[in-house]
């Protein structure tokens, strides 16, 4: 079977994709947004709801037994997923920004000193940068970003100088959500273990790019979100290693995250079940489970391939548009293509792709200080994944030019 018409057997699963808008067949391009779900995630979330709901840990019956092995399963296939070495780093939160406080909360909380440095890059999502200036000013420590090259690449160099024996915390993106820029985790882990700082990977948008190998990489945690890898909202994951998560506190405190409870003494739980206070999205968790199913049902090579040529062929079409200048022409991109077009707002770009039918995303994409280093207000966004077919980019291609006449 060629590759075009595997991926149309891919697209079939996905209903959402069936709808018109405006009059016109629906555009999926805002994937790194949130990606639509498959038929058998659906399935899943919506056969747990219908005969399986009970709550987990503490049932006295079958039915909580069955949600509780369920949920435990998810556990594992996350682990399985990013090669974690135990289902014990895998804490289950609502999804990378929660991660990223809840590191930010107990870890960065408890070891920033005066003086300390946590640092960054130009290229974060405010979900990657805000959690980090709260701990870092209640510590009174500083939060550096190293910079991004024009081409939006990393600057290795600065990133370099930056580090220091100061620093106690690197905190990356393994893909910019705007330049598409695919970082060097790996040489970013070792550059960072050197001086003796812990890295956490932003991986939100590399999930469903890439097989993640948090052990290959070495990072301490890593974070991303459910809802980009084709499950639903409000399910995400926190990877720690072990031994860091057994030395750090509560981030919340209530139900299941204790052992004992007492006026005078409260004992906390094992990780990971000391940061999972409360009930948990079980519902979200089990579909997680099922959309890193499906995923593994394609295999990450087909799932590169066929992103990598979607991605080529959106990049020569725009690149063919007057004034249209392309942000973010990295040698290693992930299926992200930003623009702006010159004398047009990314906002009216993006309404008049809308009565086309095409979905984009528009504006600064919660990445304020990227925006200002290429000195913009913002950008256009296409994002592609596995539903996405040439005809797609086609009739993308051509509404960005008929936009872009429109402006001159
Ligand atoms: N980091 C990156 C790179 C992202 O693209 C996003 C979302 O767009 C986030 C963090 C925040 O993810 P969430 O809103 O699912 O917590």
């Amino acid at each position: 079977m060629s590759q075009d018409s595997y991926f149309e057997k891919v697209r079939a699963q996905f209903p959402a994709l069936t709808q018109k808008v405006h009059g016109k067949d629906w555009v999926y391009l805002d994937s790194a947004a949130t990606t639509l779900k498959p038929e058998s995630v659906s399935q899943r979330i919506y056969n747990f709801n219908k005969y399986e709901v009970s709550n987990v840990h503490r049932g006295a019956h079958t039915i909580a037994d069955k949600a509780t092995v369920n949920y435990e399963n998810a556990r594992q296939a996350v682990a399985e997923f990013i090669n974690a070495k135990s289902q014990d780093e895998i804490v289950f939160v609502r999804g990378t920004t929660e991660a990223i406080n809840l590191a930010a909360h107990s870890y960065a909380r408890n070891v920033l000193k005066e003086g300390d440095e946590v640092l960054l890059t130009e290229m974060e999502h405010h979900g990657n940068i805000v959690p980090w200036q709260l701990a870092a000013e209640e510590k009174k420590a500083k939060v550096l970003a190293a910079k991004v090259l024009d081409n939006g690449e990393l600057d290795m160099a600065d990133f370099r100088a930056k580090l220091s024996p100061k620093t106690k915390i690197v905190a990356v993106t393994a893909c910019s959500n705007v330049l598409g820029t695919v970082n060097d985790i790996s040489t970013i882990v070792k550059e960072a273990h050197k001086v003796g700082a812990k890295v956490l990977v932003d991986a939100a948008q590399i999930v469903s790019q890439e097989a993640v190998d948090v052990q290959a990489w070495d990072c301490d945690f890593l974070a991303f979100s459910g809802h980009k890898l084709f499950a639903p909202f409000g399910i995400g994951v926190l990877y720690g290693k072990k031994e860091l998560l057994d030395q750090m506190p509560p981030y919340q405190g209530g139900g299941s995250m204790i052992t004992n409870v007492s006026f005078e003494k409260t004992t906390f739980n094992d990780v990971p079940f000391r940061f999972e206070a409360g009930t948990p999205n079980v519902g979200g968790a089990i579909a997680l489970h099922a959309a890193i199913d499906f995923v593994k049902s394609i295999g990450f090579d087909k799932i590169k391939a066929h992103k990598k040529a979607l991605l080529q062929a959106a990049t020569e079409g725009i690149s063919k548009i007057p004034n249209v200048r392309i942000i973010g022409t990295a040698a290693n991109k992930g299926p992200i293509l930003s623009f702006v077009v010159e004398g047009a707002h990314h906002s009216d770009i993006g309404q008049i792709l809308d009565q086309q039918g095409i979905a984009v995303r528009a504006g600064h994409h919660c990445t304020q200080p990227l925006m200002k280093r290429f000195g913009i207000t913002g950008t256009v966004r296409a994002s592609f994944s596995v539903y996405n077919n040439m005809q797609d980019v086609e009739s993308f291609v051509k509404a960005v030019k008929k936009a872009q006449e429109l402006f001159q």
